[in-house]
């Protein structure tokens, strides 16, 4: 289609492909050659649309931010992803691919999770389609994430706590990907992010797509021109950031600049900017940028957000950011946490950590007055009032808390 979107081939430029064990090819290719008929399909479109509709509550709001507007000299939008059913945008995509499941006649649902965010959205559509729901999670964060592991247990769902390795995220994604080995038949592994073997990367830009679908109208509706002249999101595997840029991505016209998680600093051991800090490697079945040893050893990404808690990037994002078609911005846990509570006092939306991360951005850009800037604010932030006010020393201006 365009330069930017995946070949043939499953790549993007020199990222991508799937690199399974060869229990698996018969799986993957079955879904290389399913998927894009099922997307095209009327009956899909149909009950797609109608479930963002009337069950996720899209279209969601393209908001004017008045009082961050004057603070950062700009006409700044924010896409409100963290009014959605279940908190954020990884919905979108979770019901995009559980009516691919179902299509392709699959009975058995398995996914990772590492915040347990996606594990909701998982169980979620998993409990409106009456499917079995089975979720891997690392053990440190069915600790550190109790709420979510309670919710997705309420769901149904089966939670099995992951205990190699660092015992997160990464490692939910390497049981979820043995699993899915075992047990191929009547297995469908849903994806949480851009990543993992083609044609998942694809699959969940094109769920998220619809952000980026509805920015064109809301924008033509409030501003009379329907592209931005800068778009800002975060990135911890890409779909949020997918979904936002994804019309716009040949659009030149249109700045782009992705927010990534610097945890203390991209100088330090304790980081998770894969695109600073990586170099080209294989993770989760495509070849991408990824935090290594020098001798290959996946390193653990450290940051205040566990959304943002990954030592890869989508292959779509690398391409994108080593193309230089999109900025990228570390920021560091303490820029996350005074962005967070900026938000919170001048507008009045306590966002997810993750997105906090994209609002953080804004500091480090300059603009001019009549600039059109979209921000999409990826989910709310209930599950992190706790770190927001253990940090609080990160954003006294804001007063005592
Ligand atoms: C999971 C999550 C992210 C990071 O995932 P992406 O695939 O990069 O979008 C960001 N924000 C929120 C609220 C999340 O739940």
């Amino acid at each position: 289609m365009t330069k930017y979107q995946v070949d043939q081939q499953g790549f993007f430029g020199r990222f991508g492909g799937a690199y399974v064990p060869e229990i698996l090819y018969k799986c993957v290719t079955d879904l290389q050659e399913a998927y894009l008929p099922i997307i095209e399909s009327e009956d899909f479109r149909r009950e797609y649309r109608e479930l963002l509709k009337d069950y996720v509550g899209r279209p969601s709001p393209l908001y004017y931010a008045r009082r961050m507007s004057q603070r950062y000299g700009c006409r700044l939008y924010l896409k409100r992803e963290d009014l959605n059913h279940t908190g954020a945008h990884k919905i979108n995509n979770t019901i995009g691919q559980i009516l691919m499941a179902k299509k392709m006649g699959k009975t058995r649902i398995i996914a990772e999770t590492g915040a347990g965010q996606h594990g909701v959205a998982t169980a979620t559509v998993c409990a409106l389609m009456d499917m079995k729901c089975e979720i891997f999670m690392g053990k440190t964060d069915v600790e550190r994430q109790h709420t979510n592991v309670e919710r997705m247990k309420m769901l149904g769902a089966e939670v099995y706590p992951v205990t190699t390795g660092n015992m997160t995220l990464s490692d939910a994604c390497s049981e979820a990907i043995r699993d899915w080995c075992c047990h191929p038949q009547e297995t469908f592994y849903i994806v949480g992010s851009t990543m993992g073997p083609h044609p998942y990367p694809d699959i969940v830009a094109r769920m998220q797509s619809i952000i980026s679908e509805e920015i064109r109208w809301q924008l033509e509706e409030k501003e009379g021109r329907d592209y931005p002249d800068y778009l800002i999101a975060c990135v911890g595997g890409g779909s949020n950031a997918a979904g936002t840029i994804y019309h716009y991505m040949d659009d030149d016209r249109v700045k782009i600049y992705l927010a990534e998680a610097g945890g203390h600093g991209i100088d330090t051991d304790h980081t998770a900017a894969t695109m600073h800090c990586g170099t080209e490697g294989i993770i989760h079945g495509s070849r991408t940028l990824v935090m290594q040893t020098p001798d290959g050893q996946i390193k653990e990404a450290f940051t205040i957000s566990a959304g943002l808690d990954y030592p890869g990037i989508g292959p779509m994002h690398a391409h994108l950011a080593q193309s230089g078609r999109t900025k990228i911005l570390a920021i560091n846990d303490d820029e996350a946490i005074y962005a967070g509570y900026e938000l919170t006092r001048m507008e009045g939306i306590i966002p997810a950590i993750e997105s906090a991360h994209a609002i953080a951005a804004l500091k480090k850009l300059s603009f001019s007055a009549d600039d059109v800037v979209v921000l999409t604010v990826s989910g709310r932030g209930d599950k992190d009032v706790k770190t927001y006010l253990n940090n609080k020393e990160s954003a006294k201006e804001y007063g005592n808390f």
